[in-house]
């Protein structure tokens, strides 16, 4: 699950939270609007009906507006919770042939509604019901301390406990998704890398390739690059050295163009450089010197340091058209047949074998 995803869930809930709060509220005011005794009318009460027209009126926003983020939890809590002490008093007031049970039932409808609804956030559970806990212990006069208090103090206490174990079990959560998220880059990053050369491999590229921004056409250029007579090198001094040659000509090649350049190991002892947003001139240039840094390069003998050893490129240069890189790299692949065929440690532009030369691979004229 990604990050985002979780953040969705989260805000889901919370939305969900509020909609249920708000649906109680409904309802139990409602409710206290029915006659008490048969034969009586409806009552409508100021506090009642502000608290049904609230309601309804939150009810409709949230549901039709359902990725609204506005966090009015606690707030609407708050004055939900003023509306009910207002409307206990003013019940009070008129069924005064009640006994202190209806204190004690309003109290607990309250708590209801608030437990329920708000499990998970404590300050709107507070700030619902303190309100109507205060109105039901001022309209009590000490009658039923006891009996108010502990309805009051249960609930609350072992809300605040439960409310302190979701936070750590949240906190819990969210570390583990993020470390995992985490650990999920840096394997991606990681799967991007060649691990000889510290380059990016063809996936790199790819990756590379998909957010390239767009600029006008032929604006950036593939170079493909191939050291020469590789086999023989590897022959020569072993595979070991072979590989610390490798890991040289990269960092040569890395160290001759500019940071933006996208510096890729395509194969065994091929790379493949993309020049972006640059000229057929500066492409040549930058493809010039990666071949002049990796000449001078003087790679150590692995059993004799006086002794130094040398490798060099040849590379085939094309541009990318109609963001077409497959077709790029083919072109750029021809330049550097040609290159090689040229002697090697030479770089040729493909409009330059273009047109001049019909040209096919030995291994594609079949
Ligand atoms: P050319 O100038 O025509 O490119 O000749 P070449 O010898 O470089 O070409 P060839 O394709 O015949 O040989 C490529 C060699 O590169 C063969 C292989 O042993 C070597 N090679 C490829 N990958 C690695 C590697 O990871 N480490 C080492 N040490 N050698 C490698
Ligand atoms: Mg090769
Ligand atoms: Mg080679």
């Amino acid at each position: 699950m990604k990050l985002q995803t979780y953040e969705a869930l989260l805000h889901s809930k919370y939305r969900l939270s509020l909609i249920l709060f708000l649906f109680l509220n409904l309802a139990t005011a409602l409710f206290f609007m029915l006659p008490i005794n048969k034969g009586e009318n409806l009552s409508f009460s100021l506090p009642a009906t502000l608290i049904v027209a609230l309601s309804i009126l939150l009810l409709a926003f949230f549901l039709a507006q359902p990725d609204t983020k506005k966090p009015l939890l606690s707030l609407t809590s708050f004055i939900m919770g003023l509306l009910w002490a207002w409307l206990i008093v003013h019940k009070s007031a008129l069924v005064f042939y009640f006994d202190g049970g209806f204190l004690l039932v309003s109290l607990m409808t309250i708590f209801f509604i608030s437990a329920i609804s708000l499990n998970e956030h404590l300050l709107a559970f507070c700030l619902h019901i303190a309100p109507p806990s205060l109105a039901v212990l001022t309209l009590d006069r000490g009658q039923h301390s006891l009996t108010l208090l502990f309805t009051i103090a249960l609930p609350l206490i072992g809300f605040t406990l439960q409310s302190l174990m979701q936070r750590r079990s949240d906190r819990f959560t969210r570390r583990l998704l993020f470390q995992l998220y985490e650990e999920k880059q840096s394997w991606s990053d990681l799967s991007m890398l060649d691990p000889l050369t510290g380059l990016y491999n063809r996936r790199g590229l790819q990756s590379r390739l998909e957010s390239l921004p767009d600029h006008h056409a032929g604006s950036h250029f593939m170079v493909l690059l191939d050291i020469d007579n590789f086999k023989a090198y590897n022959d020569n001094y072993g595979h070991a050295m072979g590989d610390q040659a490798l890991a040289r000509v990269s960092a040569a090649i890395r160290d001759a163009v500019r940071s933006r350049d996208v510096v890729t190991r395509y194969g065994g002892e091929e790379f493949l450089v993309l020049l972006t947003n640059v000229n057929a001139a500066i492409a040549l240039r930058l493809a010039e010197r990666i071949r002049q840094h990796v000449l001078d390069l003087e790679i150590a003998h692995r059993f004799n340091h006086r002794v130094s050893t040398h490798v060099t490129i040849s590379a085939g240069i094309a541009p990318i058209i109609e963001r077409d890189a497959a077709q790029a790299i083919a072109n750029a692949d021809r330049a550097l047949y040609v290159a090689k065929n040229r002697g090697r440690n030479t770089i040729l532009c493909w409009d330059e074998i273009y047109d001049k030369q019909p040209f096919s691979r030995p291994d594609e004229a079949i």
